[in-house]
């Protein structure tokens, strides 16, 4: 077991004396939080976060990661909490624990490829600071390392998601050193066969290996002395995960892989470095097309070497690669090397210099869409257009930000987001319209008996959930200006003495299908619906022609006469409009009583508003209407939204909605959504006659005990 001592050590080789001050407060604190705590292993857990900041110390990072490297395990399982540790150990130290602990509170099982790139994103997208997913790697190296004392069907898990989440992660960042540790360990446990066979294979090659990496070694050191060039020269036997790779990506047995062996040049400048490779192939014949340079066109995350593949001595291929002391750093540690301290120049310099290095690499990876500048925060908002939550299942949906369960509901299915009642976000039941969080589970509760709301297109981010709300709220409206025409048509026909039902059936309309220019009956009746064209206009066109002028007259008159039926567009006058669709405002829910104003929409009618409601000040004023309520107004029911505020207590929703059925009125749609101040808010549709018989029974629900507040409300 790694010693406190050993770490501060090392640590005091690069830290001034008070970063080293505070890893040992840290270390004692720890220590304490920790204290009885054992692992499987038998070991105090203790050495769990010593192990851990020892691998942080390896990569020369600074005091905040290492103490956060000692703490990191402290809030998740110990009485510490992150307040505590920001207050004794800073902001930056309590904000790097924190995002550990939410990041390892995340079970990712996903075995999809194109899930696991998700997860890395949101991993990417949840650390606001880079030093979290640092410590986060280290975490996983150490508990990777010591998996044999876990039970088999968890060693398969942890194995899988290392692989498929965290060695690319680690890959991504240029972590070469713990990327390939993560990716041995990972198939050891996952492939225990495949991993034994081929350690096995290196074992036997070990000797032979040993003897041949030492006359190349020999033969290229020989050739930069003559050459006045000082560089270092390593090979080495590939390891056991990159030799499994090429075996499976070209579909070789271990005997076929005669390439295990990598040598490396390390020199010091740029020029040595093509220098070096010139050398090289006048020793060894290059094979042709295996050349890659590197260095003028580096890889995604930065790397830079110069790659050959030569015939060697003994007419095996070698691959060689050659690279400069500082291309070498940032291949073995990538944005670690970044990371690790400097003492020269001010913070905000070394932080710019950090991050301009990680935005580079992510931009390579063609992740951003444009050169967004998110240098101005330190925060590595990378992903700041999208957030990433799961499904009650633990898939990962990717969402544009500031989405909504609406949003949710529609990445899941069409028919879901169609008849989304309600959500829950976290367990806890939430307005549709409230922004999800990277992390959050969304449970969508559906009702077939509901249907998308115009309102939902006031909040909703995602094209897709927006197209398909205003499609069906197209075909809804469609239906509705239809049954509404035939309705029209129908009343009119028995002024005019035309049986509507019968003429359609017999084909008598189309001729004037035609007349009007529209290709089909539907269009025809959509626009009678919509208010374009009246129903008188119609049905005149199916009078002999001799009786279509003196007809009109005499309809009129006998429209004038009769008593006006009672349906919606009759509750309702508008001065020298006839026929036209009208609806009520769903925003304020005009009752009559109320006093109101007309919208002309295009192509929907006209819509009553309250001449209150807060829309119609943003209206086009050529484009309102004066209206007032005709005298029927006692037999309509019309809805009316209302809000109560009560307390979280069993039984208020069946209170209210008990004390309505009393009443008479109708409940149209209710709401329930449990706030976290121990209040709830109720949101109902009801039907009411008018604004008195609303307000009387807005009194009586307020008079209930446990109700705090009721209100007429405006939807949204
Ligand atoms: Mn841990």
């Amino acid at each position: 077991m790694i010693r406190i001592t050993d770490i501060l050590d090392q640590a005091s080789t690069y830290l001034p004396p008070t970063d080293v001050a505070l890893i040992q407060k840290a270390y004692v604190f720890s220590a304490a939080a920790h204290a009885g705590q054992i692992r499987l292993s038998g070991e105090p857990y203790l050495s769990h976060p010593l192990e851990v900041s020892n691998i942080l110390v390896d990569l020369r990072l600074d005091a905040a990661t290492i103490v956060a490297g000692l703490l990191h395990d402290t809030v998740e399982d110990t009485d510490a909490s992150v307040p505590q540790i920001a207050e004794q150990f800073g902001p930056e130290v309590g904000a790097i624990v924190e995002g550990v602990t939410k990041i390892s509170k995340m079970n990712f099982e996903s075995k999809e490829q194109a899930q696991a790139e998700n997860i890395r994103k949101m991993i990417l997208a949840m650390a606001d600071d880079i030093r979290v997913i640092l410590v986060k790697l280290a975490d996983r190296l150490h508990n990777i390392s010591t998996l044999e004392f876990q039970k088999e069907y968890k060693q398969r898990a942890i194995a899988q998601e290392t692989l498929g989440i965290y060695a690319p992660l680690a890959n991504r960042l240029g972590l070469y050193r713990i990327k390939v540790q993560l990716e041995n360990y990972g198939l050891q446990y996952l492939k225990p066969d495949v991993y034994a066979q081929i350690s096995e294979g290196i074992n036997r090659y070990q000797d032979q290996g040993q003897a041949y990496i030492d006359k190349v070694c020999g033969m290229i050191q020989d050739v930069l002395e003559q050459n006045d060039i000082k560089g270092r020269v390593k090979g080495r036997i590939k390891h056991v995960y990159s030799i499994y790779h090429k075996m499976k990506q070209r579909g070789l047995t271990l005997d076929q892989i005669f390439d295990m062996i990598a040598f490396r040049v390390v020199v010091n400048n740029l020029r040595e470095c093509y220098t070096v490779l010139g050398l090289v192939h006048s020793l060894w014949k290059p094979v042709p097309g295996k050349f890659k340079d590197y260095i003028s066109m580096p890889k995604a995350n930065m790397y830079q070497s110069l790659h050959s593949t030569v015939i060697g001595p003994e007419g095996e291929r070698i691959e060689i690669q050659i690279r400069t002391e500082e291309m070498h750093q940032l291949a073995e540690n990538g944005v670690a090397a970044h990371w690790s301290y400097k003492e020269r120049g001010s913070k905000k310099a070394q932080d710019a210099e950090r991050f301009s290095w990680l935005r580079q690499i992510l931009d390579w990876q063609g992740d951003l869409k444009d050169s967004r500048d998110f240098m101005s925060t330190l925060s590595l908002d990378l992903f700041q257009d999208e957030v990433y939550v799961f499904t009650p299942r633990g898939q990962v949906k990717e969402l544009p930000e500031g989405a909504t369960p609406v949003d949710f509901a529609y990445t899941i299915h069409t028919e879901v987001g169609n008849h989304c009642a309600g959500a829950k976000v976290n367990g806890r039941i939430v307005p549709l319209n409230t922004p999800l969080k990277n992390g959050d589970t969304i449970e969508i509760i559906t009702d077939a008996s509901r249907s998308p709301s115009r309102d939902w297109l006031q909040f909703v981010k995602s094209g897709k959930a927006r197209s398909r709300i205003k499609h069906w709220i197209g075909t809804e409206e469609r239906a509705r200006s239809l049954a509404l025409a035939k309705e029209l048509l129908e009343k009119e026909g028995r002024r005019m003495g035309i049986n509507v039902g019968k003429a359609i059936k017999s084909g008598e309309f189309d001729p004037v299908v035609k007349e009007f220019s529209f290709r089909h009956i539907d269009d025809l009746f959509s626009a009678v619906g919509h208010g374009r064209i009246t129903a008188r206009q119609v049905l005149r066109k199916l009078l002999p022609k001799e009786e279509q002028k003196p007809e009109e007259r005499k309809a009129d008159k006998a429209g004038q006469a009769q008593p006006k039926p009672k349906d919606s567009s009759d509750a309702i006058s508008i001065k020298g409009v006839d026929g036209v669709l009208i609806r009520y405002a769903q925003c304020c829910n005009p009752l009559p009583g109320d006093p109101i104003i007309g919208y002309i929409s295009r192509g929907l009618g006209v819509t009553v508003h309250t001449q209150d409601c807060p829309n119609v000040a943003n209206m086009e004023v050529e484009r309102l209407l004066d209206v007032s309520w005709g005298g029927e107004e006692e037999s309509k029911v019309l809805p009316a939204r209302i809000k109560v505020v009560c307390k979280n207590q069993r039984g208020v929703l069946g209170m209210v909605s008990g004390l309505l059925a009393k009443e008479g009125i109708n409940i149209d749609s209710g709401q329930f959504n449990s706030g976290v101040d121990g209040m709830s808010e109720l949101d109902f549709v009801i039907e009411v006659k008018t604004t008195s018989q609303l307000y009387g029974i807005i009194e009586k629900i307020r008079k209930l005990e446990a109700v705090q507040e009721v209100t007429r409300s405006s939807a949204g």
